[in-house]
């Protein structure tokens, strides 16, 4: 392990540009968990992927707001803070390393650490638009009620009333920021893959195309094994709170 972390060390110092993809594992540590770990949130129950649809949320938009405040512990969403990794990434982009992460999350915990270029592929769970007249919704709206419903007053006079619908991409909704996300790898000294299984779709493409990609350096850190481990320079199985605590020891900062 000490071998890895110095290699991990390496790469991060020599890298001027630094794209990172982050997944559920990232906020683990934050106590946010994630889906596929055991004791994750598919693990308990697979059928709660249906729910979690664009189809589902058409269909039934009211049962499908309790399900999803539920599942996503959306009153709590407030109160998380970010935790080591977190900060680790927004500590390089104050030492003046260019760091564009791209992160599968909803949490919005990577722009409260205070990194600015972040691209939330899957969306916000802070927020939510009302699918008829396009207004947006914060979070306290989408609390107030069991159900939210879309409170602006049309031409007429009268409420919208839409349920609105989340921004966090639903199974079955397009994902954001792809192409950016595939141009800036094209581009980075260093891609840095932390905390995601690397099971969807069309995330898990990433690892495929940069492995083509000459010069770039590509790490990964993740507590288990992922189907791609093969198309990474480097790969770390461990906490990324424990890896970035040694990071910070052996800088003295
Ligand atoms: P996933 O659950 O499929 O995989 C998470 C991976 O992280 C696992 O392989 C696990 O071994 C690893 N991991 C767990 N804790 C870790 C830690 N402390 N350090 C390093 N690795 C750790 O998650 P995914 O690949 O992101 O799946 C994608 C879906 O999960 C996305 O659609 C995302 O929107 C959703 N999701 C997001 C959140 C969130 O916003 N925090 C939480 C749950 C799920």
């Amino acid at each position: 392990m000490k071998d890895l972390r110095s290699v991990f060390q390496s790469f991060v110092h020599q890298a001027d540009h630094i794209t990172v993809l982050t997944g559920a594992g990232m906020s683990t540590e934050s106590g946010i968990p994630d889906f596929r770990s055991a004791g994750g949130i598919w693990a308990e129950d697979m059928s709660r992927m249906e729910a979690m649809s664009r189809s589902y949320f058409e269909q039934y938009p009211k049962r499908f707001w309790p399900k999803f405040k539920g599942l996503f512990q959306m009153k709590a969403s407030g109160n998380h803070e970010p935790n080591k990794g977190h900060l680790y990434l927004a500590e390089l982009e104050k030492q003046g390393k260019s760091i564009e992460i791209f992160t599968q999350n909803i949490d919005g915990l990577h722009k409260k650490a205070g990194s600015r270029y972040v691209y939330e592929l899957h969306g916000s769970i802070q927020t939510g638009t009302c699918p008829k007249c396009q207004t947006k919704y914060d979070l306290s709206h989408l609390l107030k009620e069991d159900v939210p419903r879309c409170t602006r007053i049309n031409e007429k006079g009268t409420e919208c009333g839409f349920i609105v619908k989340t921004d966090v991409v639903l199974f079955g909704d397009m994902v954001h920021h792809l192409d950016t996300l595939f141009q800036t790898i094209e581009k980075t000294d260093l891609l840095l893959v932390i905390g995601t299984s690397l099971e969807v779709a069309p995330v898990n493409l990433v690892p495929q195309e940069a492995h083509y990609i000459q010069g770039l350096n590509k790490a990964l850190v993740n507590l288990e094994p992922t189907a791609y481990d093969d198309l990474f320079d480097l790969v770390i199985h461990e906490k990324i709170g424990e890896l970035v605590s040694d990071m910070k020891r052996k800088e003295g900062t």
